[in-house]
């Protein structure tokens, strides 16, 4: 074993200047979701970089194989057909402002890699490429065919990975490095769709927007009403602008993610309480409003009564992310992650009670079951050992209301290659969240993340599937 882990060490150091070339050749493109052209079902840059990962693949002396441009793999041949997988994706979410430098040419400051898909997810893409490599050149032949797929389209859809399962067999067992360590083992369920008032007749609202996406908590919302001669007293983080006989008032929240809603004010929330407490609305539009004060005063849940937690995942999330006016209805959108302890079902029909009480319904309602696998189960464990073991911690399995591509999966887990959430000050004032400007990772953070995922692999090797 002690032999084994040095040569994984002695591995990842002789290969860490290639591992970093890699990476900036393949951050060099913008592969953005593009017009899908023959061959080509995410767009022409997607199809380009899915082209320079599996030549790169091939260039480490692997097997690789395009799967008509939704996705590719590098490959090693094991004993048995069956197969491992890791996947990560080399699609990116558009680099944004604030950048120091061109997103698209990888900059190394003071052994920090900065640049769009660094982090997320092209790094840790590169690192499955020379994990393979490890298991090519010191195995005779695995137990397991071992694959590291290579996904195009992980931040808009996933439509990727859903049609190579469809085309595809599924592996045993799958990791995906897009998340942190030390391994990621559920994913909570999710709900979304849209709680519609009933027709409001002669009300007093005019107009009602917020929010640009149902997994994102406003950070501003928008309410024109007519004032009927009331006063508008001051409120904070409310501006209000009165023009003859309505006024528009503006509110300024702290947003956030869906999934992850502490710490946040939603701005809607704001609106409904000024104008119940203010009188603002008429008699009809209160029973709705008063439902959305009961929607916004937590973000668990508890006013729609569905909160529920189950021990295993953190509590039920709910949260109401856009809101407008269509055909005379107030339509509030929500955003919904359950833990296992409430079914999609549930909370369909009592959103629906709830909206029937106050003469409303509700449309568009969509579902995703939890994922979850046993944090006691061999895979688990052994991606869990291999990183305590590679770093002296003492980590344990987490759950997220974030969804990655493991959910998609049999039996999978999101394993690294960002830092465990214990280490809060891993990441220097110079570099940016993933998604953000100045994305970036650290050589020596991939340096590590490769070891890990090679020894969690060895590991995986030796199980019984
Ligand atoms: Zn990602």
């Amino acid at each position: 074993m002690e032999n084994f882990h040095n040569k994984v060490i002695e591995f990842v150091k002789e290969n860490e200047r290639n591992i970093v070339q890699d990476i900036k050749d393949i951050c060099a493109i913008r592969s953005l979701l593009g017009p899908a052209q023959p061959n080509a079902p995410f767009g022409k840059e997607n199809r380009e970089c899915l082209d320079l990962a599996l030549a790169m693949s091939r260039r480490l002396g692997l097997d690789a194989v395009d799967c008509e441009g939704y996705m590719g793999y590098a490959e090693v041949k094991g004993e048995k057909e069956e197969y491992i997988a890791s996947i990560a994706h080399l699609d990116v979410v558009p680099e944004g402002n604030g950048w120091k430098g061109d997103p698209f040419v990888v900059r190394e400051v003071d052994g920090w890699l900065i640049g769009r898909g660094v982090c997320d997810d092209k790094g840790p893409a590169v690192l499955t490429m020379y994990m393979l490599k490890f298991f090519k050149d010191n195995y005779e032949k695995l137990p397991y065919t071992l694959r590291a797929l290579f996904g195009c389209e992980e931040e808009t859809g996933m439509r990727d990975l859903e049609y190579y399962l469809e085309n595809y067999p599924a592996p045993v067992f799958a990791f995906t490095p897009d998340a942190n360590f030390p391994v990621c083992c559920g994913e909570k369920g999710q709900a979304s769709g849209d709680l519609v008032s009933a027709k409001i007749e002669n009300g007093n609202v005019v107009d009602f927007t917020a929010g640009v996406a149902s997994n994102v908590i406003p950070d501003r919302a928008s309410i024109t009403v007519k004032v009927n001669g009331k006063a508008l007293p001051a409120a904070d983080g409310i501006e209000i602008a009165v023009e003859g006989e309505t006024a528009t008032l503006k509110a300024f929240g702290i947003g956030g993610h869906a999934a992850m809603p502490e710490g946040t004010k939603n701005a809607i929330g704001m609106l409904v309480n000024y104008c119940l407490d203010n009188g603002l609305l008429t008699a009809e539009e209160e029973v709705f409003f008063n439902m959305l004060r009961d929607l916004h005063a937590t973000n668990y849940g508890e006013g729609m009564g569905v909160a529920s937690d189950d021990g295993i995942f953190e509590p039920l999330t709910f949260i109401g992310g856009m809101m407008k006016i269509e055909d005379g209805c107030f339509v509030q959108n929500f955003n919904c992650r359950y833990p296992t302890s409430i079914t999609g079902e549930e909370i369909e029909k009592i959103l629906a009670d709830k909206l029937a009480s106050v003469g409303g319904t509700t449309k568009n309602i969509h579902t995703v079951k939890p994922f979850y696998v046993d944090k006691n189960s061999a895979p688990i464990q052994a991606l869990l050992t291999a990183y305590n073991d590679a770093t002296g911690k003492n980590e344990e399995a987490y759950t997220i209301g974030g969804g990655t591509y493991a959910r998609h999966f049999p039996a999978a887990a999101a394993f690294g290659v960002e830092p465990c959430a214990s280490e809060t000050d891993y990441f220097p004032d110079f570099i940016g969240p993933v998604h953000g400007a100045e994305e970036g990772y650290d050589i020596k953070g991939f340096m590590k993340a490769l070891e890990i995922l090679i020894i969690a692999t060895a590991r995986l090797m030796e199980i019984e599937f």
